[in-house]
């Protein structure tokens, strides 16, 4: 787990912003679920089988006997508050995103952390193939605007429960005949979740992978023409995609779309997908739920951080304050403590260092910050109501009334 501050806040917050601005462009309402929810949830809603409710889970049993389990992913606590906040009265579709925390116990590795930030947005209540290519379209907008440039989506449909249980079948029985040249882990996805192997990065895997049925070819009328009609409309939005039949996504809950997005270079795809997400229309009713589709995407913020820090992406600078504010005496301590906030209300930004006594080591910090005017408030001014100001370039000096020093300031500043 990790601290987050100095120039990482600063990308966190830029991240943020761009959501925030993309998420009021399309409606989203911004939601904040608990870090805490029972483990039930997760078991229900992600899978038993997966490796997320398998092994990396942080759970605990409180005083009361509760199961709680600090959350590892977005998609099931926002379900879960789209249920219990009886969203499904509102107009539909209801459009939410969340920006938070969220807890994996992994094996530590460069980049990869135990608490980590994601970013998501899910749209409940409509069923349009139109829904999943926004989606791709809102989380392409994200990452271009943060000035990642070379995109590219992965996109596959993994059918529903018309037709994904007889291509799971025939799936089954090609690794079955072929179970001896498959890594253990394989093994036992056979047994638990078949559909997994196609993701299997072992090499052996990926040979007999290569040959397997795909599931495009196995979809039924409806999941086909959904599929069809999202790749149109991406193709409407010009949306650079590439088809992978391979791609299934590690949550259970998926059903016809997923995607992926990645930055395309060799460095960005050893690094892994920047975002990830499909449709999941069975999961609101699995968790107790009216029958409501869903779509919805997440994407990692240090995974999205490391990805520029590697593009070189840099900010611009942030204001810096043009005036210092230095004080002598306890009278002048006390003016400048209120003149400080007549600039603040003006909304003019002025460094002071009013812990310090000394002039002199006041005045070298105004020199440090290169400020361009310099106020010195001693105990004579204070006692005269006046204030001195030093054009810090031209060296010059003047005493003024201390209750014009804002509108002064504030003159003096914009002539420049
Ligand atoms: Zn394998
Ligand atoms: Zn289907």
């Amino acid at each position: 787990m990790h601290d987050i501050f100095s120039e990482e806040q600063k990308y966190f917050q830029k991240i943020y912003e761009v959501c925030e601005d993309i998420a009021n462009f399309y409606q989203f309402q911004k939601i904040e679920t608990p870090i805490l929810e029972e483990t039930e949830l997760f078991s229900r809603g992600i899978g038993i089988s997966t490796d997320i409710v398998g092994k990396q889970m942080f759970s605990l049993r409180t005083k009361g006997g509760d199961y709680l389990t600090l959350r590892p992913e977005g998609t099931a606590p926002v379900v879960r508050a789209f249920i219990e906040q009886g969203m499904h009265n509102l107009p539909q579709p209801v459009k939410l995103w969340y920006f938070g925390p969220y807890f994996r116990y992994e094996r530590p590795q460069a980049g990869r952390y135990r608490q980590f930030w994601q970013l998501g947005f899910e749209v409940f209540g409509e069923e349009s193939p139109v829904v999943d290519a926004q989606i791709i379209q809102i989380f392409y907008n994200i990452l271009r605007e943060i000035r990642l440039k070379k995109l590219i989506i992965e996109i596959n449909s993994i059918g529903d429960s018309q037709c994904r249980p007889y291509y799971k079948k025939l799936l089954v029985s090609y690794f079955r005949s072929r179970e001896g040249a498959l890594c253990a882990d394989c093994r036992r996805r056979l047994r638990e979740n078949p559909l997994r192997i196609l993701d299997c990065k072992e090499e052996k895997c990926q040979r007999i992978i290569s040959q397997a049925p795909q599931m495009i070819d196995h979809l039924c009328e409806s999941c086909h023409s959904h599929f069809k009609e999202v790749l149109e409309f991406l193709d409407g939005l010009e949306l650079p995609y590439h088809l992978n039949p391979y791609l299934v996504r590690g949550l259970d809950y998926y059903t016809k779309t997923v995607f992926e997005i990645y930055e395309e270079s060799p460095e960005g795809r050893a690094l892994g997908a920047l975002a990830g997400g499909g449709r999941y229309d069975p999961l609101i009713k699995l968790l107790g739920g009216k029958d409501t589709p869903g779509c919805g995407c997440a994407a990692g913020v240090e995974r999205i951080v490391a990805e520029m820090k590697r593009e070189g992406i840099k900010f611009k600078k942030e204001k810096e304050p043009e005036i210092f504010l230095a004080q002598l005496g306890n009278l002048a301590k006390r003016r400048s403590l209120r003149l400080l906030e007549d600039f603040r209300a003006a909304k003019i930004q002025v460094a002071e260092s009013f812990g310090r006594d000394s002039l002199k080591a006041q005045l070298a910090k105004a020199d440090k910050l290169g400020v361009k005017y310099t106020l010195i408030l001693g105990q004579q001014e204070a006692l005269e109501g006046t204030i001195i100001v030093k054009d810090m370039a031209l060296g010059r000096q003047e005493t003024i009334k201390i209750e014009k020093t804002v509108r002064e300031m504030e003159k003096r500043l914009k002539s420049r």
